[in-house]
């Protein structure tokens, strides 16, 4: 968790429109200019040079949307409650988030279920965690309107029932996406039984929120360290290189995908993920790995420190982040003082804050 120092620092910043920054003797014009010819990620070690600045983005006004929100709700907390040896999860309510979001200038936010310790099977279970799930979240969205959309969960490893769900989320519920998993038992996202569904995401335009998991293949590798430590990063990558091997990025180019935490290990994998990509699947990659690469959306959460942020943005222009907080592992606070102190012209933490995700789900609408 973020602690007490995150919302301090947040509330001691005096409220300053974009437009009113000044810089001594730098005019904004030349430091955008200054940061768009060091790059995006070479920004970020412009730290000092304004570090007298007024503190941008202060402006709560016109509202953070936070796309990696999670929701626990009562009758999943009850089912984790019956598998041995799952860690503890944060207690949640409703009311929990938004008095997170009020306090951090989050206007909106995205939720999805936590998925840990109980996932979803190919059965009966595995659709009925799923609709139980999006009937919940649509209930918090009719409650609060103004406040909560909703990313809704599939049954993946059941096609069949993840083509059915999807109908009802997007159609009845009227849900602004659909949040999947990295993995599901040993099959990545790219894996072709699923094409069916990235057909029918990719003619409904779908936001695909892809949030980490612990294949099977991959759990306790290292005794006593979480999956959330290190491999989830490691899947976030996977999947990523499992939707580039199958093509599914190149066949499927209207689904809009969010990768949770910066993409995890895949910024720093990139240029080896190009360079190594298999010749004889070139043509699912037809304009090459990096492009499909930074046409994807990423989010912040856990990811906003200069060491992440500085990775992500050097493999993917800034139009492609997008705020997420990972609430309630962690707290809104952390990734607006992460971005605050960042050094990142303010347009571009307002782009992130906010108007990067206005753009992408409006896309979804059209
Ligand atoms: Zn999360």
């Amino acid at each position: 968790m973020a602690d007490d120092n995150d919302h301090r620092i947040v509330s001691q910043v005096p409220s300053v429109p974009d437009s009113d920054i000044s810089l001594s003797n730098v005019s904004r014009r030349a430091v955008l200019k200054h940061a768009a010819a060091l790059g995006a990620g070479a920004a970020l070690s412009l730290r000092p040079l304004f570090a007298k600045l007024p503190r941008v983005d202060s402006n709560t006004t016109h509202g953070r949307i936070d796309v990696h929100h999670h929701m626990l709700p009562p009758f999943y907390m009850d089912l984790r409650r019956a598998v041995p040896d799952v860690g503890k999860m944060p207690a949640w309510s409703a009311s929990k988030s938004l008095e997170d979001m009020e306090k951090n200038g989050v206007s909106t936010a995205m939720l999805s279920l936590a998925v840990s310790g109980v996932t979803f099977d190919a059965g009966e279970a595995g659709r009925s965690l799923a609709r139980k799930s999006n009937d919940f979240g649509a209930q918090l969205v009719k409650d609060h309107p103004a406040s909560f959309g909703l990313l809704a969960a599939l049954p993946l490893p059941d096609p069949k029932g993840s083509l059915a769900e999807m109908e009802y989320a997007l159609d009845t519920l009227h849900a602004n996406g659909i949040a999947l998993l990295s993995s599901y038992g040993d099959k990545w996202l790219g894996d072709a039984t699923y094409e069916p569904v990235f057909e029918e995401l990719n003619r409904r335009k779908a936001v695909v929120f892809v949030h980490p998991n612990a294949p099977n293949c991959c759990v306790n590798v290292l005794p006593h360290v979480p999956a959330s430590t290190m491999e989830f990063y490691f899947d976030t990558a996977r999947t990523i290189e499992s939707l580039l091997l199958n093509g599914t990025f190149s066949r499927f180019p209207n689904v809009q995908f969010i990768f949770s935490h910066g993409g995890g290990a895949m910024p720093i994998l990139a240029n080896r993920m190009a360079r190594l990509f298999p010749k004889d699947l070139a043509s699912y990659a037809p304009n090459g790995v990096l492009y499909e690469l930074k046409r994807q959306y990423y989010d912040t959460a856990s990811a906003s420190n200069p060491t992440s942020l500085g990775a992500i943005m050097s493999i993917v222009p800034s139009s492609q982040i997008v705020f997420g907080s990972d609430f309630p592992f962690l707290s809104a606070g952390e990734v607006v003082s992460d971005l605050m102190h960042s050094g990142l012209p303010g347009a571009m933490v307002d782009a992130i804050s906010r108007d990067n995700a206005v753009r992408l789900f409006a896309r979804m609408k059209g």
